[in-house]
């Protein structure tokens, strides 16, 4: 594992892409993947020539292009290994590269007519690459490249190979594009169904708030932050009054409308940076960061009175409802600082005084109910 990692670092330098950067980091791969292999095709045709057309007059000078191109090839890698983010830039320049080194080679190999089948392989690559638009302008100048390759050959014996090549071109341009378009529609999909699933695990289904374990996990790491930042955190334990008796005598259908319409206007009393968590079946816990007492309070006294004031209508039939809530308080530098499940804890028995002190009201920790209307 350890061996694959430090490969991969070589080969890829220190790339930092995202989860959701997926195609980038394949792109990304792929080109270093082309530079490389380009690097070593060098080498290996030298080798090959060697071997086989050792004493043409040709020979110094076609290893002399290839060992250029490898050098040149290798630069490259070296740059993308440094900017593994200008894909585009990269790209184009892979394109260019791939592009010169064939020419450069057909231009000293005029007796090689297969040459300029290579560039369909630029074809579909720059599909791969770059996406559909730039893959079909590739397909132009490949045809026009390839024609003038041919140009250069000696082709008495190919009577058929313009047409091959084009067939070739075009073809390889065709699977390129149905390759692209299906692999880009298939992600799209595949990171909406991963988006929805994301938000089907972390929020509950009726009122869509967060689910308890969304909620705590992501109140925890903000409470974290804040206290290393040395701000005050407020938590809000929210309880619909009488709830069970909505259900008893409206039924559950009304029960669970009156749950959504109370997270709605709870979800409007707050902040974009407040955390709402449906924590019990008519509970909900509001974690407010860089919030004192006295601001949550308000908060609290907000959301009350809105609640309070709120009709709601189903099937014809209107029902009001109260909640009690209770709110606790992490101070600026509090020392030590409490834990998300204390101040939980907290806001949860100032709500019982709530309750006890006649319900539709907020009291605060360590305080009387605070009386309202
Ligand atoms: P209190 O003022 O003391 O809080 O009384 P309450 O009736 O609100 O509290 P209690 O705990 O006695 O009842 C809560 C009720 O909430 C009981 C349960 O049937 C109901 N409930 C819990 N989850 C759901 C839900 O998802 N939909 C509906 N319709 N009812 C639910
Ligand atoms: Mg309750
Ligand atoms: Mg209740």
């Amino acid at each position: 594992m350890a061996h694959t990692s430090s490969l991969h670092a070589w080969l890829y330098g220190q790339t930092d892409f995202a989860p959701d950067e997926e195609v980038h980091a394949f792109q990304y791969r792929f080109l270093v993947a082309i530079a490389v292999t380009a690097a070593i095709c060098n080498v290996a045709l030298i080798f090959v020539y060697c071997l086989t057309a050792w004493g043409q007059p040709y020979l110094p000078s076609i290893i002399a292009c290839w060992l250029g191109f490898m050098l040149v090839h290798l630069t490259h890698w070296g740059w993308m290994r440094r900017h593994p983010r200008q894909l585009l830039r990269t790209g184009l320049r892979t394109v260019l590269l791939y592009a010169a080194n064939l020419f450069a080679s057909a231009w000293w190999l005029p007796s090689d007519p297969l040459l300029p089948i290579w560039l369909a392989l630029l074809v579909i690559g720059t599909f791969i690459m770059l996406g559909r638009v730039w893959g079909w302008g590739c397909l132009g100048l490949a045809l026009a490249g390839g024609f003038w390759l041919l140009s250069l050959q000696d082709l008495s014996a190919y009577p058929n190979i313009y047409a091959t090549l084009c067939f070739a071109m075009v073809a390889s341009a065709i699977v390129g594009h149905i390759y692209v378009a299906r692999f880009y529609y298939l992600y799209d999909r595949l990171e909406h169904h991963q988006q929805e699933l994301q938000h089907l695990a972390s929020h509950d289904s009726l009122t869509h708030a967060l689910n308890a374990r969304a909620y705590y996990e992501q109140s925890n790491a903000q409470l974290q932050l804040c206290q290393r930042l040395g701000l005050p955190v407020s938590v809000l334990f929210v309880d619909l009054d009488h709830f069970k008796s909505i259900n008893d005598n409206h039924g559950h259908a009304m029960g669970d409308h009156v749950l959504r319409e109370s997270c709605q206007v709870l979800q409007h009393c707050l902040r974009d940076s407040d955390l709402l968590g449906r924590v019990g079946g008519e509970e909900f816990s509001i974690f407010l960061p860089n919030t004192t007492l006295d601001s949550a309070y308000s908060v609290a006294e907000h959301i009350r009175a809105a609640l309070e004031g709120l009709p709601i209508l189903f099937h014809g039939q209107v029902l009001r409802v109260t909640a009690s809530i209770g709110v606790s308080c992490s101070p600026a530098h509090a020392s030590p600082p409490p834990a998300m499940e204390r101040l939980q804890q907290r806001a949860d028995q100032a709500m019982y005084h709530a309750k006890h002190a006649g319900r539709n009201r907020v009291a605060c920790e360590e305080q009387e109910a605070a009386q309202v209307s």
